[in-house]
């Protein structure tokens, strides 16, 4: 296999876009992918996305300035760079609740490599009940609803749920 496809979820700033609700929802099909577009204002084909190396990219990560940054630099990922964590990281992790592991994930990408990582990564965002992966956002399993999902949400559950919140306060003057 190529190397660009194995490593297709490992992002070049150190996420893993398999805990991603868009990656998610647009690997199981259904409703889901739809109902995110909405919330963020996308079309279907903005929102739909099969990892940071693959051609089928969410909008957002699209415009990616790490991943250019990286390719010009000829870097796999950012925690292999003089820089790391450079500033523009910085802020970019501690904008959203689901990058809350991303020092330890880019760290451990660089010190075991792409492929072990991918391998051990699963498990963070397993449920315990029935091995389906959640999202970072998901706060009940997506596949049989057990809560609390994964070792994941039992320690950033909380910072996950307070991001929701103003999120759900809107929906509901919609
Ligand atoms: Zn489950």
């Amino acid at each position: 296999m190529p190397e660009s496809l194995t490593l297709q979820k490992a992002a070049v700033c150190g996420l893993w876009c398999g805990a991603c609700s868009l990656y998610l929802a647009t690997l199981e099909g259904g409703d889901r992918l739809e109902t995110l577009a909405k919330r963020l204002a996308l079309s279907i084909e903005d929102a739909r996305c099969q990892g940071c190396r693959s051609d089928t990219l969410f909008q957002h990560c699209r415009a990616c300035s790490f991943r250019d940054c990286a390719a010009e630099r000829k870097l796999q990922f950012c925690a292999e760079c003089v820089d790391f964590p450079c500033e523009k990281l910085q802020a970019f992790q501690a904008e959203k609740p689901h990058r809350a592991d991303l020092w330890r994930d880019a760290q451990r990408l660089r010190d075991v490599g792409g492929e072990a990582w991918l391998a051990e990564i699963p498990a963070r965002y397993a449920c315990p009940a029935c091995t389906a992966t959640n999202s970072a956002y998901d706060l009940t399993c997506r596949a049989c609803g057990h809560p609390p999902v994964s070792p994941f949400a039992l320690e950033h559950g909380e910072a996950v749920k307070t991001a929701l919140r103003p999120r759900a306060k809107e929906a509901s003057h919609e």
